[in-house]
């Protein structure tokens, strides 16, 4: 249905209907599991200040209530750690134990290791976990230089990763392409390459340590380096016999419907290529917005079904209705049936055909009267204006309704 009067309908036989996701190993992060067969996870990040307590208690709920399951915190300093055990009490006591992941910043060794006892994982970011302050001067960096914070690397890394080994935490080691530290630039560059070498750095101190509960996140704001960056740590750990799952997101891609289209573009593409266990879609609004874009990547993909899926025509000249209005009145009536499939089609010519395999069908039949399908099946024609009304009765009558709540 590519244009207005001379609509295509033409199917691809060649394309694949499903694709495989790459096995991971699962990593408990509180009561959820990321990776192995478990379903994609959907987390966010509150913006509260974590000083704030209160405030940060009712936003983890909000958050959590409407599908976020897991939610991130920023911990820049240690009387935020302390405040962590503070909120997460209060989560027990009030809510739910919410699994939460504290996000470290800057030469964060003493403030990870303060918040680990509180948290279900800790992310730390390669680039800024031991940070060197660049050198304006710099021409090179020598392997002798590259070697001596290696080792500070490891020292500082240790502890943490022993912390959480031993209280069965997990770590998420989250490289952002912004801030890979000046050692890694010098030695691959401003490339994808330095931010999987960033992160296997890490990982290798974790497996020294007999430490596997991790997650590895590449991000970046460009679309196409995130893509690259995740396909090249695929290929590296595949070579290297690890196993470990992704979480998914494109960093800054700002607002509004373009920061969603960059998010669906990056986390979309790699979740159809069988990439990614966790995702994240950051947006500069309030983290509820993210939650529903998530489900809607998630469910476009087939990965999880939170929603009912409608497969509705763009509408041409051959439409018999107005479709945007009655798409309308048909989802007002059924958003609350979770599985079911519905199509809304403004034509029998080619309606019927295009519906796939949805479970019920309301098309256009002649002016002024649609038809209601069953899968393939016509059931009824009736007049347009009892059309959702009997929509609905069929759907009683075959006992797949349920009645809103309210
Ligand atoms: S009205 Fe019919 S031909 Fe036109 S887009 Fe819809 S289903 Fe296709």
């Amino acid at each position: 249905m590519l244009t207005l009067n001379a609509p295509v309908h033409a199917s691809h036989p060649d394309l694949p209907m499903t694709f495989s996701r790459r096995r991971t190993r699962p990593v408990v992060v509180g009561n959820v599991t990321i990776g192995g067969e478990h379903p994609v996870v959907v987390q966010s990040m509150i913006n509260e200040d974590t000083l704030d307590v209160a405030g940060s208690v009712r936003a983890i709920q909000r958050l959590h209530r409407i599908g976020c399951e897991i939610v991130r915190v920023t911990v820049p300093s240690l009387a935020h750690a302390h405040a962590l055990a503070d909120i997460r009490q209060k989560l027990q006591q009030q809510y739910l134990d919410v699994p939460l992941v504290a996000d470290v910043h800057h030469n964060g060794m003493k403030i990870a290791l303060e918040v680990a006892k509180h948290v279900h994982k800790v992310r730390i970011n390669p680039g800024l976990y031991v940070f060197e302050k660049p050198k304006d001067n710099r021409t090179e960096y020598t392997q002798a230089e590259f070697d001596e914070i290696a080792a500070k690397i490891q020292a500082t890394l240790a502890p943490l990763v022993i912390s959480l080994r031993e209280q069965g935490k997990a770590m998420r080691i989250g490289v952002n392409h912004g801030s890979l530290s000046e050692r890694m630039l010098f030695t691959y560059g401003d490339t994808p390459e330095g931010m999987v070498e960033s992160a296997l750095e890490f990982i290798r101190i974790c497996e020294s340590l007999d430490f596997r509960n991790i997650v590895i996140s590449l991000k970046a704001s460009r679309v196409s380096v995130m893509l690259a960056a995740n396909r090249l740590m695929v290929k590296r750990m595949d070579e290297l016999g690890m196993n470990y799952p992704l979480h998914l997101g494109v960093t800054e891609a700002g607002d509004g419907e373009y920061g969603r289209i960059k998010s669906t573009t990056g986390i979309g593409t790699l979740l159809a290529e069988g990439i990614g266990d966790t995702i994240r879609v950051s947006l500069t609004e309030a983290p509820e917005k993210e939650i529903p874009v998530c489900y809607s990547i998630l469910q476009a993909l087939g990965l999880r079904r939170t929603m009912v899926e409608y497969v509705a025509c763009p509408s041409c000249g051959r439409t018999l209705f107005n479709l945007e209005e009655v798409l309308h009145k048909v989802r007002s009536a059924t958003s609350h049936l979770t599985g079911l499939n519905i199509a809304v089609m403004g034509c029998i010519v080619n309606g019927p055909g295009e519906m796939a395999d949805a479970d019920y069908g309301y098309v256009g039949k002649t002016p002024g009267s649609i038809s209601l399908y069953r899968g393939k099946a016509e059931i009824k024609r009736v007049p347009e204006q009892e059309g959702v009304a009997e929509l609905i009765k069929l759907i009683k009558s075959d006992g797949r309704w349920v009645e809103p709540q309210v």
